[in-house]
């Protein structure tokens, strides 16, 4: 599995083919790799917008396909409360620190974790569950409610 990375519009639930000419606004693209467009629907759907959504693997140590770095990064469009999400689930995190050389602020939900591959599945399924793990964790809040608190909060 490649990541194929391109702008999708959260707004219509469409890539967008064509960017001259696409209604939306661009405050409801997202950079994304294709398997990432259902977190960050959910998100959005929440107020919490992304700017980008993508996954990563790097493989550690000599021995092939056998020990991973694992990433999901959605970089935000604001700075949110994270409260609203409550407790998020293991690996994941909010990222607000200043660390870039421009001093630019990042803005980021992330997850980051070590995978050793035992055999039992693949390097993409387990991404795949990663990604689902979390839909289902975003499925369990009440998004409305979320939103609504969020456009009360500066
Ligand atoms: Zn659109």
């Amino acid at each position: 599995m490649i990541p194929i990375i391109a702008q999708y519009c959260m707004e219509c639930k469409e890539w967008i083919e064509d960017s001259d000419t696409h209604k939306c606004s661009k405050d409801s693209w997202v950079l994304a790799d294709k398997e990432m467009v259902g977190i960050a629907d959910r998100l959005y759907g929440m107020g919490i917008v992304p700017t980008t959504a993508m996954w990563g693997a790097t493989e550690l140590g000599t021995a092939k396909d056998h020990e991973y770095f694992l990433t999901l990064e959605i970089n935000l469009r604001r700075r949110i409360n994270e409260s609203v999400l409550d407790k998020l689930p293991e690996g994941w995190k909010f990222h607000w620190e200043t660390v870039t050389p421009d001093q630019s602020p990042v803005k980021m939900l992330a997850y980051t974790g070590r995978w050793i591959n035992v055999g039992l599945k693949s390097l993409d399924e387990r991404i795949a569950e990663l990604i689902q793990e979390f839909e289902e964790f975003l499925d369990s809040k009440d998004s409305e409610a979320i939103k609504a608190v969020l456009l009360l909060m500066p």
